[in-house]
């Protein structure tokens, strides 16, 4: 491709809605452009990333004998009822009527739609073991679209099930799907982390995230710095520290705390740390009050809360009904006395002689005992784990790490399969319901962790399997027939061997297209310069601070040896 002919609207400026490196440098590089919120097309070089992209994942797919299908991306109403997502979406599906007044969503993942496909067209145990996948375009109206691609509203995923007999197989399928990612995110170049994830309320027996850790990554990865036991921290289990309170059973006492509400304002009246104190924190779970203690520098773990509870909607209490169940203003909240259920956290059970809201405004106690001041209707792990916390595994130390999510497998068992009667025969003749897994990967969101990790403040910094070009033939000047001349042979020999190659034809200073090539992530630059009469030319990688003048030959057959190893 000739520059001059290429849409390739490069940027100089960082655009101001763009907050984080792979956003900037995709609008930057002529990439992509918004079209709403949430919402990219793609430009020339987008497309050809992308398409990079996903021809790693149908390689590598292909290969651990998945097989492409293609859904729509209009979804009935009926089949989101029957396994009772059409409500669980919420806002964030997009909902649509027809003509006729049907209902219809665009479709934010297609668990269901695999499903009954095997339902309809599988009836023997023979035809499984049975993989399916797509790469399909899926729709989210996310609370928070932000990052470019990274969060998007209307992004591409992989998805997969697995469709198996029984959970030997389901085991084998997804360690199939397990060793396909590695595959996949190798092939990448991708530095990535796996770890254990949710698997919500409901869900099956086992769930893998793949990250990329990054600062700018939505989620939070805990791992151990001595075994390496890693979970994303909405799964992490905590590990009760032990209690720093006083000894002994000292009587509860009452103690006047006028406009005394946060954690911090307590610590600096009691003069002491913020691990003698409970919070006493009210939750809305589906519109029915909750109270939650936790140690009072910990964060509640929503997660882990929500799962317990196997509520839709959870939320942090309104102030009318913080007051209805514990009788005093925000900020006072305790057990004694409350008016709800009380979860309470284990490190909690450790503690004794702690402080705490009485219930009463302007009011806290001191010394307060578990059983005998208050009795909690549970106790469970409900914390957010953080630095120096104990690993569950081997008792070593907690680190966490920001993560971008890029991949998710999980085994789904029969949730689907049983909802939406997706059965087959098995050995003996009997009906057997089908067990699941299911597998994504986001193709956009890819590309953007590929480029927070592969840039510099140059530019891209593509590897060569993503880059939409892998060599960019840079003649110094156009107008000298010689330069211009001997680029072209260049460029048409890259050309005739099948390589991806760019010719710079444009009639610019020489330091406008360096800074373009470099800005678009080519991983291999062949100047054309002044020793072009002499057929030397400059060999320069993406990656390397110099160019080295080689004699054409060796130019072109060296960039062949680079772009074949990687
Ligand atoms: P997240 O927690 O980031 O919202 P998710 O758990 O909702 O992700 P899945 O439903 O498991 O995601 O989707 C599979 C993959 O699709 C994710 O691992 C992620 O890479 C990608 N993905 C999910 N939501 C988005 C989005 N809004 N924009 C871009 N990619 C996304
Ligand atoms: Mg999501």
């Amino acid at each position: 491709m000739k520059v001059s002919k290429l849409l390739m609207p490069t940027l100089r400026e960082v655009p101001a809605e763009a907050e984080i490196p792979s956003h900037q440098l995709m609008l930057r590089a002529g990439l992509m452009r918004k079209a709403a919120t949430g919402v990219y097309s793609y430009l020339p070089l987008g497309v050809k990333t992308l398409q990079n992209v996903e021809k790693i994942i149908r390689d590598v797919m292909n290969e651990h004998g998945a097989q492409e299908l293609l859904m729509p991306a209009i979804l009935p109403k009926e089949i989101l009822e029957e396994s009772g997502r059409w409500e669980v979406f919420g806002p964030e599906m997009f909902r649509l009527k027809d003509r006729n007044n049907r209902d219809y969503c665009l479709g934010p993942t297609h668990e269901e739609m695999f499903t009954i496909t095997v339902r309809d067209e599988v009836r023997s145990y023979k035809n499984l073991p049975l993989t399916l996948y797509q790469i399909q375009t899926k729709y989210r109206d996310e609370r928070r679209p932000r990052f470019g691609v990274m969060r998007s509203r209307e992004f591409i995923m992989k998805d997969a099930y697995s469709f198996d007999l029984n959970e030997e197989g389901l085991d084998e399928s997804y360690k199939n799907m397990y060793d396909a990612y590695c595959e996949i995110f190798n092939r990448m170049k991708m530095d990535f982390t796996i770890v254990d994830a949710d698997s919500g309320a409901m869900g099956g027996s086992g769930s893998q995230e793949f990250m990329v850790k990054s600062s700018v990554g939505e989620d939070t990865i805990a791992y151990c710095e001595n075994c390496g036991y890693a979970a994303n921290d909405e799964k992490m289990p905590g590990v009760p520290m032990e209690c720093e309170c006083p000894e002994g059973d000292l009587p509860m006492e009452k103690i006047h705390t006028p406009n005394v509400k946060t954690i911090d304002d307590l610590t600096s009246l009691f003069k002491c740390k913020s691990t003698l104190f409970v919070k006493t924190i009210i939750y809305k779970a589906d519109n029915k009050a909750v109270a939650v203690m936790i140690r009072g520098d910990r964060e509640i773990n929503e997660v882990k809360l929500q799962n317990y509870l196997g509520c839709l909607e959870l939320e942090m209490a309104d102030p009318m009904t913080v007051t209805e169940v514990t009788g005093a203003a925000v900020g006072f909240a305790g057990p004694v006395g409350i008016k709800c259920d009380l979860l309470m956290d284990c490190e909690v059970e450790k503690m004794k002689n702690f402080i705490i809201g009485a219930n009463e405004t302007d009011y806290h106690y001191k010394n307060v005992q578990i059983g005998r001041d208050f009795t909690p209707t549970a106790v469970l792990d409900l914390i957010r784990v953080k630095d120096g916390d104990i690993c569950p595994k081997c008792g070593g130390k907690i680190a966490t790490a920001q993560g971008i999510e890029v991949g998710h497998i999980f085994k789904l068992g029969t949730k689907y399969s049983k909802a939406l009667g997706c059965t087959c025969l098995d050995e003996t003749g009997g009906e057997k319901t089908i067990i699941m897994g299911c597998y994504g990967i986001g193709v956009n969101r890819c590309i953007a962790a590929i480029v927070e990790q592969n840039a510099d403040e140059n530019g891209i910094v593509w590897p060569v399997k993503i880059a939409p070009y892998k060599v960019i033939v840079v003649p110094v000047k156009m107008d000298d027939e010689v330069q211009a001349k001997l680029a072209e042979e260049i460029y048409e020999k890259f050309r005739k061997m099948g390589v991806d190659v760019l010719m710079d034809d444009r009639f610019e200073r020489p330091g406008v297209k360096f800074k373009d090539a470099d800005l678009i992530g080519i991983p291999v630059r062949i100047t054309v310069g002044k020793r072009a009469e002499e057929g030397i030319v400059e060999y320069k990688l993406r990656t390397e601070k110099n160019s080295v003048d080689m004699a054409v030959g060796d130019a072109i057959k060296a960039c062949m040896d680079y772009i074949e190893a990687k």
